[in-house]
């Protein structure tokens, strides 16, 4: 998979990809970044990609010709006038993979939110461009002529599409197969597919150690056994796996309720799972 990045920074990643799975994955030849400097496809002296927003207001917008140019740089057509198929097209033909059309990602607090549904899209495609904005943001007319998706990280406003590229490429990247050692990890992690078949042993309790099913995560320890004067659940030492799975999952229904009760809505429970959610709810009504 390859991630082209389009940016007025490209100092803001050094580093940035240097550590870690990230790393690996770049020096296994899984995946590979490049990053695009807008202000090699500008014509004056200044190397302007910026100007003043029609209609006034406060700030700048990046001007629409070197953007379109470093797309267009990269074989990316005004929509209408290319070739390949976009990530829609592919959805409907029913492939995972494509070697057609790059998908082109304006990243902008104003797009569909990031979540790991959609990085499991993401993670499908060969090749995704990423557009950073800056100052008030990106001429309308690059999203509307070039980009397939328009994504925002969160329900926050950041300086620049940067820090959001970064996430986006390292939380696609580890979904891509072969890149994490054990590939099923991906799935079985917080906000790991809902609607996956986690099979379950006679007690209803799921047979991964890891399933998530659109739940948060379980909380992990390690050595020592005793820190601080605090011992870890003592379950986790007693080696019955059984007990272990069904304590995980208690720990995954808590943390869910409590932190983020609205994923339980989307999420895959069992007839045990519902029992549990329910004693935990009436718990915390008693306190
Ligand atoms: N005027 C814009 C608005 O109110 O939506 C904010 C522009 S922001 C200062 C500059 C750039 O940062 C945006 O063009 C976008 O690329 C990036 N950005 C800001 N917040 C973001 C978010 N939550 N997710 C993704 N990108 C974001």
């Amino acid at each position: 998979m390859r991630f082209e990045i389009v940016t007025i920074f490209p100092g803001f990643f050094a580093g940035i990809f240097e550590h870690g799975i990230v790393r690996r994955a770049q020096t296994e030849g899984l995946v590979s970044v490049a990053l695009h400097d807008l202000r090699n496809y500008t014509h004056d002296r200044h190397r302007t990609v910026d100007d003043r927003p029609f209609g006034g207001g406060e700030g700048m917008v990046l001007k629409p010709e070197p953007l379109a140019e470093a797309l267009e740089s990269l074989g990316i057509l005004p929509k209408g006038r290319d070739q390949g198929p976009g990530i829609g097209d592919q959805q409907k033909q029913g492939n995972d993979r494509t070697k057609g059309r790059p998908l082109v990602i304006l990243l902008s607090a104003q797009g569909k939110r990031f979540t790991q549904a959609v990085a499991r899209e993401l993670a499908k495609v060969d090749r995704v461009v990423l557009i950073c904005g800056r100052y008030e943001g990106v001429d309308e007319r690059i999203n509307e002529l070039y980009c397939d998706m328009e994504v925002s990280i969160g329900d926050y406003v950041l300086s620049g599409g940067e820090l959001a590229a970064a996430v986006v490429v390292d939380t696609v990247m580890r979904l891509v197969p072969g890149v994490l050692g054990n590939e099923a990890s991906g799935e079985f992690e917080s906000f790991g597919v809902a609607d996956a078949e986690i099979g379950t042993d006679e007690d209803g309790v799921p047979r991964s150690q890891h399933g998530a099913g659109g739940l948060l995560d379980y909380p992990h320890y390690t050595r020592p056994a005793e820190f601080a004067g605090w011992a870890v659940p003592q379950v986790l030492l007693n080696g019955d796996h059984q007990q272990i799975r069904r304590w995980r999952r208690e720990q995954q229904l808590r943390k869910t309720l409590r932190n983020r009760p609205d994923l339980l809505e989307g999420a895959v429970l069992s007839d045990e799972d519902r029992r549990l959610l329910e004693a935990i709810r009436r718990e915390g009504a008693q306190q």
